[in-house]
């Protein structure tokens, strides 16, 4: 078999990078080693930058996104009992999305299949392999069977665990990471949302996020001890604290309901650098991670697919490779940035179990600082709708 790009992982990075060379005539075959209904059930990301809607739109994958997706002009705030509102609108011009990542990952699965282009689900030990000489291939099981697919380039878009980035030699990559004392339990019903934005919750029992995907599903986040197990949070439990950490007109207005699903999350920041080997590129989750807290990990994975895309266009078409010479440290360059606002959005929202009265106030002195100076609100509002590609 052979292709012209050899995509390794049917997430959003892998979908939609080859959507878009798909448009662009360029022929993709992805390997994804789930099946579709698992790549579906999925529950992750909601929030999606002005960036990404354009790139959905650029793909031919937006008009559900249009008719379904919450347009968000800003966010709100609470600490010390009070909630606080962020506009985005006013400060910046942009707004954000909230559209469920399994819905773009159901348009571009669904665009894929009706253009005829090829997905290998189940697709068992797949190794790109020879990607730092000429022939590059990937090489995977299917049946019982042993296939090589010959390719021009491989993109290794198969998330943090993927094989992409851990058949790079050790010599030839640098892992810089963070891990955080804590995780997110979080919670998806089939109830209206608290607010009609994310309430962003800075507490004394932790930190908590409402959230939702449409007008009658809400996603509720509650900072939890990377010891706690999901089984022993029953519902009642989960809204119980969550009220607790609630503002009043929240506690009031706060519809509960049965969890139609629920899961524990550990918080990582993680860079590897670079992310171009030869004729192989990591894109998203493999070659980066973000804490949820500042909304970027999907659109990071979106402007890395931006770049990447455009450098491969620019190979095909005007036969330079000044594109994909570029692409790792073009990418690095957003990734580091999107890095330091999902830290700070998390160091400044969570309590750090070993956090000091000191600490605390200083939170609470930055949070004030935040709500009231427009030069810190517009900082963090031209962050949180996405900093240009
Ligand atoms: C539990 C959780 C909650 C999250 N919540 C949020 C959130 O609220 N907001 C936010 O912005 N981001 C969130 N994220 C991050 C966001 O979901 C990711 O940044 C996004 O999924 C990245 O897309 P991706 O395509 O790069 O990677 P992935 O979505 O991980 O896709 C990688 C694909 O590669 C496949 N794969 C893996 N290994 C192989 C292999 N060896 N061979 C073939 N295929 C392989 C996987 O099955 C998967 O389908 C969350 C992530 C997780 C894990």
């Amino acid at each position: 078999m052979r292709t012209q790009v050899a995509i390794i992982g049917a997430g959003p990075s892998g979908l939609l990078l080859g959507q878009l060379l798909h448009r662009q005539g360029i022929e993709t075959v992805i390997l994804e080693n789930r099946s579709a209904d698992y790549v579906l059930g999925r529950i992750r990301a909601g929030v999606i930058e002005q960036g990404m809607v354009g790139l959905l739109e650029q793909a031919g994958v937006a008009e559900r996104l249009h008719k379904e997706g919450l347009v968000h002009d800003g966010t709100e705030l609470a600490f010390a009992g009070a909630r606080h509102r962020i506009d985005f609108k006013k400060l910046t011009g942009k707004t954000v999305t909230v559209y469920g990542q399994t819905e773009i990952t159901r348009d571009l699965m669904e665009a894929r299949t009706a253009c005829g282009a090829q997905t290998i689900y189940e697709a068992e030990d797949v190794m790109p392999l020879d990607f730092d000489g000429a022939k590059p291939h990937v090489r995977y099981r299917k049946d019982g069977k042993d296939i090589e697919i010959e390719c021009d380039f491989i993109a290794g878009c198969d998330g943090f665990h993927g094989v992409s980035r851990q058949s790079v030699p050790a010599t030839s990559i640098e892992n810089f990471e963070r891990v955080y004392p804590f995780g997110w339990l979080g919670i998806l019903s089939e109830t209206p949302p608290v607010s009609e934005e994310l309430i962003y919750i800075n507490h004394e029992r932790g930190f908590a996020l409402c959230s939702m995907r449409s007008p009658t599903r809400s996603r509720y986040y509650l900072q939890c001890s990377l010891a706690e197990h999901v089984e022993d949070w029953t519902d009642a439990r989960f809204w119980d604290e969550l009220k607790l950490r609630l503002d009043d007109q929240a506690r009031e207005r706060l519809v509960t309901g049965p969890s139609i699903e629920k899961s524990i999350a550990p918080l990582r920041s993680f860079v590897a650098e670079p992310m171009r080997f030869g004729r192989m590129f990591l894109a998203g989750d493999a070659a980066h991670i973000v804490p949820p807290t500042g909304a970027k990990g999907l659109n990071l994975a979106a402007s890395d697919v931006h770049y990447l895309s455009g450098a491969l266009v620019e190979f095909y078409r005007e036969k330079s490779s000044a594109g994909i010479d570029h692409y790792s440290a073009r990418a690095l360059s957003r990734v580091w940035k999107a890095e330091r606002f999902s830290w700070w959005m998390t160091t400044l929202l969570h309590r750090m179990p070993e956090s000091s009265g000191f600490d605390r106030r200083l939170q609470h002195a930055e949070l004030d600082y935040l709500v009231s100076s427009p030069a810190a609100a517009m900082a963090m509002a031209e962050n949180y709708v996405g900093l240009p590609y």
